[in-house]
């Protein structure tokens, strides 16, 4: 059946029969339509405290069920999605979904505080309805706000700094946690952790991924998680991939860790069994 699949894909994007506009156009409908059928999934990677070795929360990340195309990662639709403006209903979706499977987690004694981080698209922390929606999922489902993290970008940040500063004190006041996400590679500077109210930055992968390896890598994110301490921040390393790398940030005191060396991104019960076996 793999096989098959493969070749149908092939069909789909066969350059002499089908130009990229075409196929992106044909994608957006089918998710258009996709995301009222229920064919979006979210799958669930743990993020790992370093002083304890104990699981702190996880990071949800959307993947695309498509029915001929099989299970899509989001590289394969987001910015498509953000471009169109469907990201409004993807992101919806997701914020509902994510409060749902954390509310119930946080009924389930061994899973109690587990933290569930949410990618919020650009379109998403500049809605002026996102303060609504985020309320609106915890009271839903039930779901302390403290469970909840939000992740935005440098990127979105910089669209209209003033008002994200205003929605971030807002989730804040409610007591939701803030994360700057793939910090480093965009346009934020050092005093983006002053004038946001944020909780969390996340050091991007790129620069984990030479930790050790690579000498200015390791000096960025030793300077990062420097000064995340200093202000009070937590620090997130994503893409942790080998033992020499978390062993680099445990020293350099950064606060949790994320990626493939722990575990990669499963659905909600295979991460459940991973949880109960640690
Ligand atoms: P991100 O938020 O920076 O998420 C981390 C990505 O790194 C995930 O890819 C994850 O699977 C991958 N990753 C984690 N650990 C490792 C590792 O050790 N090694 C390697 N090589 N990769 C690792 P994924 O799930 O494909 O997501 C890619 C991006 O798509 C995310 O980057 C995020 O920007 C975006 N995204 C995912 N879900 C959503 C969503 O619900 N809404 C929005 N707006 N964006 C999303
Ligand atoms: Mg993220
Ligand atoms: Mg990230
Ligand atoms: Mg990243």
């Amino acid at each position: 059946r793999a096989k098959a699949r493969g070749r149908q894909r092939v069909e789909v994007h066969d350059p002499r029969t089908d130009d990229g506009a075409a196929d992106r156009l044909r994608l957006l409908g089918e998710l258009r339509r996709g995301i009222p059928d229920g064919q979006l999934r979210l799958h669930h990677q743990p993020q790992v405290r370093v002083h304890d070795g104990r699981i702190s929360g996880v990071e949800a990340l959307v993947r695309w069920q498509h029915p001929v195309r099989g299970l899509l990662p989001p590289s394969e639709f987001i910015d498509l999605a953000e471009q169109s403006g469907l990201v409004r209903e993807l992101g919806a979706w997701v914020l509902d979904a994510a409060v749902e499977q954390a509310a119930r987690w946080a009924r389930d004694p061994e899973c109690a505080t587990v933290e569930v981080a949410v990618n919020l698209s650009t379109r998403q922390l500049t809605d002026p309805g996102l303060v609504d929606a985020v309320t609106g999922a915890l009271a839903r489902h039930r779901l302390a706000a403290h469970l909840l993290v939000l992740e935005v970008t440098e990127t979105a940040l910089a669209v209209d700094p003033d008002a994200a500063a205003a929605t971030l004190a807002t989730l804040k006041d409610l007591g939701v946690g803030v994360s700057v996400d793939d910090f480093g590679t965009g346009y934020a500077s050092l005093t983006y952790l002053q004038r946001f109210p944020v909780d969390e930055l996340k050091i991007d992968r790129s620069f984990v991924t030479g930790l050790g390896v690579n000498a200015s890598d390791t000096a960025i994110v030793q300077a990062c998680v420097q000064l995340a301490r200093a202000v009070g921040v937590r620090t997130v390393a994503e893409g942790v991939e080998t033992e020499e790398q978390r062993r680099l940030l445990a020293e350099m005191g950064c606060d949790v860790v994320q990626g493939y060396l722990f575990s990669r991104p499963v659905e909600a019960a295979a991460f459940q069994e991973w949880a109960r076996a640690r």
